[in-house]
């Protein structure tokens, strides 16, 4: 598949016109959303579509509505000729690149909120991030109408949310995570990772050994909270600049573990300079 062509659209009509021809066709299709500046962890989610689908069509978006006005949108890094490359060269068939006035045109005003467990963690420290990513999510899986849509367990909580609206709203499809995919170092890969310093590049990966730090005390019996408090102040001796949360949940739920009695989860956020590092690992 590599090598093959990539087309790009940019309008909803023409999304769903070759959509329909390749249902017309027999294939299935796969949806991997993204906000572009594409990196491996990205491509993985097209090759694990590729395991669901026979077509595969990627969005770049740059979705302003889950930004926060003191947030990076601005400045967010928009690379889309390297994105349409590195998607080629993965065999992706299609990528959907709309503008904002095709997304959000005049007028536009209804928002996809999902309580509970969009309103904790990173809702919490991001007001109404989660409202613009069910918001775009919920709109692009309706423009395209896939089969299946694939998202990333780096972005833990925002899987959760997904799942949550695709069930809520009865979109007819069906949702995969896909593992994190890591540097050598144990850094998640991230697009954001571009804003960090060489010195600060180097203290990045202490934020996934604290998190499985704490997995593996966990594990061990440690208490939750104990064991993530410890977490925290490792992130912050290691030259973090702050850390807004290091904590073990429900893997499901999200809510807080006062024991080891059910699957759980380590999630954390914490700013390095300036770039704002997400991660987390299964217990
Ligand atoms: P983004 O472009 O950052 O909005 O991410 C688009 C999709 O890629 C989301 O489903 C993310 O969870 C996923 N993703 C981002 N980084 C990684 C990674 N390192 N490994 C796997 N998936 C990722």
């Amino acid at each position: 598949m590599s090598g093959s062509a990539i087309e790009i659209v940019r309008s909803i009509r023409d999304l769903r016109a070759r959509v329909a021809a390749w249902r017309a066709a027999g294939e299935t299709v796969g949806l991997v959303p993204t906000m572009g500046a594409l990196h491996e962890g990205h491509l993985s989610l097209v090759d694990h579509a590729f395991r669901n689908a026979t077509r595969v069509c990627a969005t770049v978006f740059v979705n302003p509505k889950q930004f926060g006005p003191s947030e990076d949108y601005a400045v967010y890094p928009r690379t889309e000729e390297r994105d349409a490359g590195l998607l080629r060269s993965v065999g992706a068939n299609l990528l959907f690149a709309p503008s904002v006035e095709d997304v959000y045109p005049t007028g536009h005003c209804t928002q996809v909120a999902v309580a509970g467990i969009g309103d904790v963690l990173e809702g919490e420290f991001r007001p109404g991030f989660f409202t613009g990513v069910a918001t775009v999510v919920t709109k692009l899986l309706l423009q395209a109408l896939p089969d299946v849509a694939v998202f990333g367990e780096k972005d833990y909580q925002q899987l959760l949310v997904i799942r949550r609206l695709v069930r809520d709203l009865d979109v007819p499809v069906r949702v995969e995570g896909a593992p994190t995919i890591r540097e050598q170092d144990g850094l998640a890969m991230s697009s954001r990772n571009a804003y960090l310093t060489t010195e600060e590049r180097r203290i990045a990966p202490a934020l996934h050994r604290s998190i499985s730090g704490v997995v593996a005390e966990v594990r061990r019996g440690a208490s939750p909270e104990e064991a993530a408090a410890r977490g925290v102040e490792e992130v912050l001796a290691a030259g973090f600049r702050s850390v807004d949360y290091l904590t073990v949940r429900d893997a499901d739920s999200l809510a807080p573990m006062r024991d080891n009695d059910r699957p759980a989860r380590v999630l954390a956020a914490a700013w390095l300079g300036k770039a704002r590092l997400i991660d987390n690992v299964a217990v």
